[in-house]
């Protein structure tokens, strides 16, 4: 049972260090112009911490028999004074490799006085395997959209730092002491510019709108309160960023990264997928499927009622589809015709 106990106030102080249980909408910054977001407040296990964002980063190109992908936490840990490596992560250490043999190859190519685009077709198994095993780096959100949804919003580690200075910037100017506030949050646009990975740019501003105040119109802050009504559905549609990844043991890792196609592995470590694969024939397993986390697919539970209503008014359709076919039917009309002559 969630209480209103579950959803936490921002903690601003605290630097941010670091579990599933949805499987509601997932958003980025995919296109250009604005994304205006409510910042929602920390939620289950990052309540009690005050933690509203959190910086994951996840190693995918794991899949499990159900050919789902499998993302886990990179446990590589670096002494942010010396820059060096105080723990390994048998994955990392997998990706260096790859990095450093196609540098090296590229280098040969180089020399080879290939052309760039003889190297680029060359070079094209390199940038397959980078894409496969991608290192995500990215904060995460619970954000409420303008149209009342809420959902998870990820975005760049750039892009963050911008909302963070402008959540700080209005903390100082004590124009909102409470920007993520559960009481009294603000409204953020994340305004995008460029498709690409060197050219986008994300400007964080505060969303302001003009009132009338005495007569005359004022810009203040578009106002984040949140009602009875969201603060109840926050209690089931938030996401809890705090254990949505899995945790490995560099045992596991070093399992995973030994054995990078072996789905079985992948099972053992992760769990037998509760999803039948795609081309399985016996893709009916609808409760499951809403079971598991990854999964983004709207399912309906054949049981629930309104299910069973549809079916019924499917019934229904098809019966009167049935009974208006019979008076169209030529023939019938005919003989109609024929006896009312
Ligand atoms: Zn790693």
């Amino acid at each position: 049972m969630v209480t209103n106990n579950d959803i936490g106030e921002a903690n601003y102080d605290s630097s941010f260090t670091k579990r599933p249980n949805s499987n509601n909408a997932n958003w980025s910054l995919n296109t250009e112009g604005s994304h205006p977001y409510r910042v929602l407040p920390p939620f289950g296990s990052l309540a009690s911490s005050g933690q509203w964002a959190k910086y994951e980063r996840l190693h995918w190109g794991f899949y499990a028999s159900n050919k789902k992908q499998r993302p886990f936490r990179c446990v590589r840990r670096i002494d942010s004074k010396t820059k060096t490596v105080i723990q390994e992560c048998p994955q990392c250490l997998v990706i260096d490799a790859r990095f450093e043999e196609g540098r090296n190859y590229r280098e040969t190519l180089i020399h080879q006085k290939k052309s760039q685009d003889e190297i680029k077709l060359l070079m094209e198994k390199y940038s397959t395997w980078n894409r496969r095993f991608n290192t995500e780096k990215r904060y995460f959100m619970n954000v409420l959209r303008p149209d009342g949804q809420i959902g998870r919003l990820k975005i760049s580690k750039e892009a963050f730092m911008d909302l963070r200075a402008e959540v700080d910037k209005l903390r100082r100017s004590l124009e909102h002491t409470n920007p993520v506030g559960r009481d009294d949050g603000v409204w953020f646009d994340f305004h995008r510019t460029g498709m690409h990975i060197d050219d986008t740019k994300v400007k964080v501003t505060p969303v302001y709108e003009t009132v009338n105040m005495n007569g005359r119109p004022a810009k203040v802050l578009k106002d984040g309160k949140l009602t009875p009504e969201i603060m109840e559905r926050m209690k089931t549609e938030m996401f809890d960023l705090g254990v949505y990844y899995r945790d490995l043991s560099r045992d596991e890792i070093q399992r995973l990264a030994d054995a990078p196609d072996d789905s079985e592995v992948v099972d053992s470590i992760f769990g037998a997928p509760v999803t039948p694969a795609p081309s399985d024939p016996n893709v009916n397993e609808f409760k499951e499927m809403a079971a598991e986390n990854e999964s983004e697919v709207e399912t309906i539970d054949p049981n629930s009622d309104e299910e069973l209503a549809l079916v019924a008014k499917l019934e229904e359709l098809r019966r009167i589809k049935k009974d208006v076919k019979s008076t169209v039917d030529p023939k019938v009309f005919f003989e109609h015709y024929k006896a009312n002559k």
